[in-house]
Parts: C-alpha cells; sequence; structure tokens
C-alpha cells in the first residue's frame, strides 16, 4: 500500500487549489481524478470562458445555504486582492468585463491546464481513470481502495450536477462511509420547466427581460437579464439563479410562477403611441402592428395564446385594445412552474454537507480529524457570476494548507 501525506479525491477546482498549496507547504501529495484527464468541468465553464471568480460584496444576498453566514464569511475569508495574488503566482492572469472576470486568454482550458501543470511541479502525483470507491480510517490513518493511505484526507470530488463531468454525488457517498450525510440536494443554476403550452414556437429565442419568481402568491425573487426560451421550458442566468428556490419550493409542494416581463412602462407609453398613429393611417394587420414590440416568435407564440388573429385588420378601437392587452402582456407574463431540468443540466447542486459541521478556518470536519471537505459538496451554493468557482478555490486553498501544516497568513504563495 502506498503512503502519502494527503490524499486528495477529485481533480477539479477545489482539488487542484488544494494540490498546489498542500504542495508548496511541501506535504506529499496523490490527486485521484475518475476520468481519464483532470480538471474536465473546469473546461467547460463560462461558455468556455472560464469566469474565475468574483469580487463581492452583497455574498450574504447570492448565496443558498442552510448556513448563510458561515458561507458568506468563507466566501470572504481570502481577500479578493490575495486570491488574484494567488492566481498571479501560478500564472493565470484575468482581466474584467463588467463586473466579470475571465483569464486573459479567455480560454477556460488554460486555466486547467496552468492548474494542472502547477499542481505537478508543486509537487502532486495525479492518476487519473481512478474512481475512489472506498474509504476507511483506521487508527488514525486513512485508507483509499485498500490501495492508498495518508494522514490527511480531502474530498473534493463535487456534488451531483453533471455526471458527464465526474460528479454523479460520490463525495455523499464516501462521505456516507464515515456517516456523514448531506442535506437535502437540488439541482440550481438551472433551467426551468413551464407550462407554456407554445414553448416549441418560441425554441431558441433569447429575450432581455425582467425576471419575478413567485412561490405561493408571492414575490420572492427578481432579477433582470437574458433569458433563452426552449421547447421545455426557460433559461438564462436569471432564471438559472431564480432555479434553487423554485426546486426547493416545488419540493414543498408550492405553486411557483414566474412573470417574465419583457417591455418597461417607458417602452409601453411610446409603443401605444404609435399603434394608436398607426391603427388611425389604417392598412395593418394586428400581427403587421406588433411587429418589432418584442422578438417575432415570441410575439407570434404570445397571440397564439391569447388567441388573437394576427391577420385580422381591426378597426381603430377594437385595434387598439387588443393591441393594449397585447402589449400589457409583454409588461409581464405568467409562466407556471413546473420543475428544473435537472442534475444533468444544473450548472451547481443545492445542498450538501453542512457548513456547522466543518472548521470554516481549515475546512476539517469537526467530527473526523484529518478529514477535510472542499467545493461544491459542501451546503453552499451560489449565484451565477464566477461565485461557485471563488467557493471552490478558497475552500481548495484552505484546506491544502492547513492539511500541510501551513498558515493562509503565511507569503507561500501571495
Ligand atoms: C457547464 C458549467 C459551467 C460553469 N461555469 C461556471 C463559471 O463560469 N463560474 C463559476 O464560478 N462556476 C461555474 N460553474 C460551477 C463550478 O464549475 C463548480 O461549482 C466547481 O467546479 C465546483 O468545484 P469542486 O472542486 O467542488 O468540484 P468539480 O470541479 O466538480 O470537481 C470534482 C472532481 O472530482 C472528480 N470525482 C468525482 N467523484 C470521484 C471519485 N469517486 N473518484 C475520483 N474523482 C472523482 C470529478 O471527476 C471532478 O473532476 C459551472 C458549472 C458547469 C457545470
Amino acid at each position: 500500500m502506498k503512503h502519502y501525506d494527503i490524499i486528495i479525491v477529485g481533480a477539479g477546482a477545489s482539488g487542484l487549489a488544494a494540490g498546489i498549496c498542500a504542495g508548496r507547504n511541501k506535504a506529499d501529495v496523490l490527486i485521484l481524478e475518475r476520468l481519464s484527464k483532470p480538471g474536465k468541468k473546469i473546461t467547460a465553464t463560462g461558455n468556455g470562458k472560464c469566469n474565475i471568480y468574483s469580487n463581492r460584496d452583497d455574498v450574504e444576498d447570492i448565496v443558498n445555504s442552510r448556513n448563510k453566514q458561515i458561507a458568506a464569511d468563507i466566501y470572504k475569508s481570502i481577500p479578493f486582492e490575495r486570491l488574484v495574488k494567488f492566481f498571479d503566482s501560478i500564472g493565470i492572469f484575468t482581466l474584467e468585463k463588467n463586473g466579470y472576470y475571465y483569464p486573459v486568454s479567455l480560454q477556460a482550458s488554460t486555466v486547467r491546464d496552468t492548474l494542472v501543470k502547477v499542481a505537478l511541479v508543486s509537487g502532486c502525483d495525479i492518476i487519473c481513470d481512478c474512481e475512489v470507491k472506498t474509504i476507511s480510517c483506521d487508527k488514525g490513518l486513512y485508507v483509499v481502495d485498500n490501495m492508498f493511505s495518508c494522514k490527511k484526507l480531502i474530498i473534493s470530488a463535487g456534488g451531483m450536477a453533471r455526471a458527464d463531468f465526474g460528479t454523479d454525488g460520490a463525495s455523499f457517498r464516501l462521505l456516507s462511509q464515515f456517516g456523514i450525510r448531506p442535506t437535502k440536494l437540488f439541482p440550481a443554476l438551472v433551467g426551468l420547466t413551464t407550462d407554456f403550452k407554445h414553448s416549441k414556437v418560441i425554441d431558441g429565442v433569447r429575450h432581455y427581460a425582467g425576471v419575478y419568481l413567485i412561490v405561493d402568491g408571492e414575490e420572492v425573487f427578481h432579477e433582470y437579464g437574458e433569458v433563452i426560451f426552449n421547447k421545455r421550458g426557460i433559461s438564462g442566468i436569471p432564471v438559472m439563479n431564480s432555479s434553487g428556490i423554485a426546486a426547493q419550493a416545488l419540493e414543498l409542494g408550492k405553486t411557483v410562477s414566474l412573470r417574465i416581463s419583457v417591455l418597461s412602462q417607458r417602452d409601453r407609453e411610446k409603443m401605444l403611441k404609435s399603434i394608436w398613429e398607426r391603427l388611425v393611417e389604417g392598412g395593418y394587420t394586428i400581427e403587421e402592428l406588433l411587429t418589432g414590440v418584442a422578438n417575432r416568435k415570441l410575439v407570434y407564440a404570445l397571440m397564439l395564446h391569447m388567441h388573437i388573429d394576427p391577420e385580422l385588420r381591426p378597426s381603430v378601437d377594437e385595434g387598439f385594445k387588443i393591441a393594449g392587452h397585447f402589449i400589457e402582456k409583454l409588461c409581464g407574463f405568467t409562466l407556471g412552474v413546473t420543475g428544473t431540468m435537472g442534475f444533468d443540466n444544473a450548472q451547481v447542486t443545492s445542498g450538501g454537507i453542512r457548513l456547522d459541521e466543518v472548521d470554516p478556518n481549515t475546512m476539517e470536519h469537526k467530527d473526523h480529524n484529518g478529514l477535510y471537505i472542499t467545493g461544491e459538496c459542501l451546503d453552499a451554493d451560489f449565484a451565477c457570476g464566477g461565485n461557485n468557482l471563488t467557493f471552490a478555490w478558497i475552500t481548495g486553498i484552505r484546506a491544502g494548507t492547513y492539511a500541510a501544516g501551513g498558515t493562509i497568513d503565511s507569503d507561500i504563495f501571495y
């Protein structure tokens, strides 16, 4: 049986960060990864550009967790400037665009490749195609799959979202071998399925819109941004950011809907004035009057929904009434939410190992000396914008550093 100081299960974002920090603190480290290459998910982040980290001071407002304050404290425990210095020190330089941070290469693959190279140079062994199935602990020594032993074990095997990236809940199966169990798990940052009958007509339509999540008649979330309609429902950043709350509400049997507003009141006034003038001028069908008030396919689908005949050549009064109703709909139409698009389509997992079970400084489990837990398998998920990776990096840096006997205040990497 081969012995290491530290074994890390999972070469994803937090596992690689942990490996680099442990290696730089002179520990003998092994990282085990079930897929044929490390960091596959990292290469898919930010649509292949990697929205790498974030600088938010309103973390409490953008996190879902049973322990929001602990989650926010961990997120803020390595200040943004120091996180940037950590990435500078490993050769990943970033640019900022509208508050979002990306590697200057705009290529997520360069982030993955750099992390892997630095981990190897820091002294980590990485073994791929190695799915960890069993962990046990005997007299303070952890044993992994009866093949490797270590003094410190770091579980960085991610959550349940996107099994195609290696994450199918293995973290929870492994930790349950020590009696450690997660809270209820939900897909989050995921599209929502809706009861809209004409979804096929608007498949692929993108639109800027205000998105309001309504649970049992009460507005619980709103955000403005680009939404994307598809055959089953709706996604896009504002919808994804609402999806964790929606999933939990549905689970509790609550009635969930989305109000989508593609027109502002200012646009509404302008459009109604123009429609009136053209009605007086004459010669327009309803469809022609409404062309351009929103995406053509969306206008058509809503006409079907409202039983409006697009070919109708109305009188001035009739036309103004129909168009007025239609414009009102664009200011806020309701879609019943029937579910989420599931873990296979989710970017993150909501729920996980409770944060009050781990030491927030070191990420070590309070009841299991030498067992550390990082990243998405912890009960903290955040809004889009680089926040989930930020949490993964920070928990990885903390676990790797402390497992190796270092301290986060040392100048070893920043
Ligand atoms: C498509 C997509 C885009 C995203 N974009 C962004 C973004 O731009 N910005 C952002 O902040 N967040 C983004 N996220 C979320 C972010 O990628 C994750 O929250 C983050 O990677 C979690 O890090 P982690 O270390 O916990 O786990 P992961 O990075 O998921 O790594 C876990 C690793 O463990 C391995 N593993 C699992 N089980 C085993 C086992 N039994 N044995 C060995 N290895 C195992 C897996 O193969 C995987 O490599 C995105 C997610 C997805 C799916």
